[in-house]
């Protein structure tokens, strides 16, 4: 292995879906729906291969209907405009969109900054690509409201603004984020893009996750970071349907920028995987598409199934982070503490917890450079079915 791989070994959702296969524990450790999306999208990916539609190579930059579908999609949510033939490229998955990304974009010795703790391949993909990682740690802090029930992590503005040096190439961020479940507020977003547009900034913002926010308590429900002013043209959005759609196996993701960066990231793209996904990629074309009361209702339908999560979690004796967006829940360890040995360790706890709960959980200590700043902090997936969390929630108060 070479060393700009060196310090990665099994990403972690491989080892902990590993350990539930092993014991039978429930896993809400990797982020993947135990129920497949759209009856209708499977139908529209069969159709597609029986007809012939993407059994061969499709072109380079995705094919015409999804990137149709994926500009639709921006100018329907979000009202921003791009052009499908320019602007709009198809990626395996938002994984490769981030790689590509930062291939293309980052010199050998460019800074990067990235939330922390952040998504295990934002770290692989920086250090492919030859740059210097800068993570700017949230902390745990008052939502909002300043109750119990709205705590949040939390990015400091001050700390993002003085990590950026002369070689800040770009900013890799995320919301909603994983593995918080954080939504950065319009407020927050907007002091990102003065920031991004003073030091003259590109940024690469993943917001796969865009759909899954819990609009109550935010609103609008979504805010790319390329709707703010001077953003469209330095920012690189990169989606997925993996998490819209239920459908994490067909790897297929995108991204909207500029001709000139999108240009830039197929250079990338082409010779990563050239081009994937044929015959799913008009499934998803179809998928964007869909009615309103689907996006609803997926939002819904997580929203009731994070409420009994999290529930559970504070009833077995957690500090529950409640999630604003995405699919995971980040939980304090400490409070269980009767047990030292797991008290403030993420790690052994999670090594511990199939034979002491039959589950499996993910330690978010191995999103962070400063491990201690995440050594307590657990996250539990809750894409499940309402009765797998409900016995999840059944075996944790075994605690
Ligand atoms: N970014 C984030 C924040 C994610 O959580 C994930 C999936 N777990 C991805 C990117 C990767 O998405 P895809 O499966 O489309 O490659
Ligand atoms: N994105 C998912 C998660 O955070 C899993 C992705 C993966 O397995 N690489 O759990």
């Amino acid at each position: 292995l070479n060393r700009r791989l060196a310090e990665f070994g099994t990403t972690i959702f491989a080892e902990m879906s590993a350990l539930a296969v092993r014991t039978g524990a429930i896993n809400l450790g990797q982020g993947f729906p135990d129920t497949d999306g759209p009856e209708e999208v499977r139908e529209a990916a069969v159709r597609a291969l029986r007809d012939g539609r993407g059994n061969q190579y499709p072109p380079g930059p995705g094919v015409p209907e999804l990137r149709a579908a994926v500009a639709a999609h921006q100018e329907r949510h979000y009202g921003l405009s791009y052009d499908p033939d320019r602007e709009v490229l198809v990626t395996a998955g938002a994984t490769e969109a981030i790689a590509a990304s930062l291939l293309a974009l980052v010199e050998p010795g460019d800074e990067v900054i990235a939330l922390e703790p952040y998504y295990d391949s934002y770290a692989a993909s920086i250090a492919l690509a030859g740059g210097t990682r800068v993570p700017v740690t949230l902390r745990p802090g008052e939502g909002p409201g300043g109750g119990a029930a709205d705590r949040r992590f939390v990015l400091d503005l001050d700390e993002l603004r003085a990590a950026v040096t002369p070689r800040t190439r770009l900013l890799l961020l995320n919301t909603p984020h994983n593995p918080t479940g954080t939504v950065l507020t319009r407020e927050e977003l907007a002091a990102i893009a003065e920031l991004a547009v003073e030091r003259d900034l590109l940024v690469v913002t993943d917001e796969v996750y865009e759909h899954l926010v819990f609009t109550d308590e935010v609103t609008p429900a979504h805010l790319p970071l390329a709707s703010f002013p001077g953003m469209r043209e330095r920012t690189v959005t990169i989606g997925s349907a993996g998490k819209t759609f239920s459908f994490t196996g067909w790897k297929v993701g995108w991204v909207t920028s500029t001709p000139e960066l999108v240009t830039a990231v197929r250079s990338a793209k082409q010779y990563l995987t050239f081009v994937a996904s044929g015959p799913f990629q008009y499934a998803v074309a179809e998928a964007l598409a869909l009615p309103e009361s689907y996006f609803t209702g997926i939002r819904e339908d997580l929203r009731a199934k994070r409420d009994l999560l999290s529930a559970g979690l504070t009833a077995a004796g957690f500090e529950v982070y409640r999630p604003q967006g995405t699919y995971f829940i980040t939980t304090d360890i400490r409070p269980l503490g009767e047990d030292r040995s797991h008290g403030g360790d993420g790690f052994a706890f999670c090594r511990a917890l199939p034979e002491r709960a039959g589950v499996v959980a993910i330690p978010n200590a191995v999103f962070y450079d400063h491990r201690d700043a995440g050594a307590p902090f657990v996250r539990f997936a809750f894409c499940k079915r309402t009765e797998v969390l409900a016995d999840a929630v059944e075996r944790l108060k075994a605690l």
